[in-house]
């Protein structure tokens, strides 16, 4: 029955300059968004407001499902639209309008007319007062509440005329494309694209990438990341995984240095790698999955380790988040399942018994120093040869 869905977004943050950056943003996702929705729809930014408009025939239940998932969005209004054909055409649709959305009619209600367009022969409170007495008349059952309705019926008046009632909740942050580009090492845990959805949150667009280690790590763990991938994808919109093959490198490590050193010295040429591609695809920073202490590699100790050799800002948006907080996200975002299936990652394989705790930098760089030979060269060919997938 909804011809249109009214998008209600944030204001702050958005004034000025910058409003029409944010609604274009929000315009572009909410396209991509509805993109799979089978139908044309429309969507348009007029006066500070966006419409959906819908084809004749749409799954309302998807339609919505895919503006829940359009960051920026605070509230959905399914919308009624109809032509002005005078006011007791209009007061018809209204009483079928609260019909069927409310077929219980114990109710309170007021009547809430806005008139964009200043020809209309009636005035606001025109409006609500015709309105709010034929609403009663032909409903005796539903009362007038002013100060606090169960239905605040919104009656707007343009080049159509739009009813509303309804506010079904967005997913509210800011729209991806606003806030710059990020690279996401995504591993196929649970943590990390959890992350990712909530840097991607803040308008943030995500670029990620994989350490994969052939023939340690298989095929089905590089397609179980892809899967996760797309998982974000879904909200944060296309995602650039770029695949990069992390063997020589671990076995380098894994043959030079103290063992219970690997861990870090491995996170370390991580984020080096990932920060490098970062660079090269125009991203402005990096987004781990990192909670202080939730293993040996994310002691305080081991995060300064880690975090030693970068100099792009490091996002860590799971920092003080417990494991259950993560996961209950993880299941909210449809993640969960994905990342807990059994396989193996690159980490785990080369883990020592007993890793170092709490690493001092200063011998990490001395183990480090036994890598000199080849190991530039050997990272330069990692970025070179790495595999970029594009998932939507
Ligand atoms: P996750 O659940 O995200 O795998 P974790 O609890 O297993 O995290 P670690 O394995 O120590 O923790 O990894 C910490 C972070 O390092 C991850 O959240 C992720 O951002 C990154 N990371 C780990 N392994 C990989 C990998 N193979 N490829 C890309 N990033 C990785
Ligand atoms: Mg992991």
């Amino acid at each position: 029955m909804f011809q249109a869905f009214l998008i209600k977004y944030g204001e702050i943050g958005i004034k000025g300059k910058n409003r029409y950056l944010f609604e274009d943003a929000l315009v572009k996702q909410i396209r991509h968004a509805l993109k799979p929705v089978e139908g044309e729809f429309q969507v348009s930014k007029e006066q500070g407001r966006i419409y959906v408009a819908c084809p004749q025939d749409y799954d309302y239940d998807e339609a919505v499902e895919a503006l829940q998932r359009v960051f920026g969005i605070v509230g959905i209004c399914p919308t009624v639209c109809v032509e002005d054909e005078g006011f007791d055409k209009l007061s018809r649709d209204v009483l079928a309008y609260m019909d069927e959305v409310y077929p219980d009619k114990d109710k309170s209600f007021k009547v809430c007319a806005r008139r964009a367009r200043k020809n209309y022969p009636m005035d606001s409170m025109e409006i609500n007062a015709e309105m709010g007495h034929r609403i009663l008349e032909a409903y005796p059952q539903m009362h007038v509440d002013v100060h606090d309705p169960q239905i605040m019926l919104t009656i707007e008046v343009r080049e159509k005329i739009y009813i509303y009632s309804e506010i079904i909740p967005g997913p509210g942050g800011m729209p991806v494309g606003t806030n710059g580009k990020c690279m996401l090492l995504l591993s196929g845990g649970i943590d990390s694209p959890v992350a990712g959805y909530m840097v991607a949150k803040r308008g943030v667009k995500i670029d990620a990438v994989y350490f994969h280690a052939p023939p340690y790590t298989s095929e089905r763990a590089k397609q179980k990341v892809v899967d996760l991938a797309a998982q974000v994808a879904k909200y944060a919109g296309p995602v650039y995984l770029y695949v990069v093959n992390f063997t020589d490198i671990q076995l380098y490590i894994y043959d030079k240095c103290p063992h219970d050193e690997l861990t870090i010295i491995m996170r370390r040429y991580m984020m080096r790698i990932a920060e490098e591609l970062a660079r090269k695809n125009e991203a402005l920073g990096l987004i781990t999955g990192e909670s202080i202490g939730q293993v040996a590699s994310q002691t305080v100790q081991s995060l300064a380790a880690t975090n030693e050799v970068c100099t792009m800002p490091v996002f860590r948006p799971l920092i003080a988040f417990d494991k259950q907080d993560i996961i209950d996200i993880a299941e909210k975002i449809g993640t969960f399942e994905t990342s807990i299936q059994p396989y193996e990652d690159c980490c785990t394989i080369f883990v020592a018994k007993h890793p170092v705790t709490k690493p001092s930098i200063p011998v990490i760089k001395r183990s480090e120093k036994k890598l000199e030979e080849k190991i530039d060269e050997m990272v330069a060919q990692a970025i070179e040869t790495a595999e970029c997938v594009i998932v939507s």
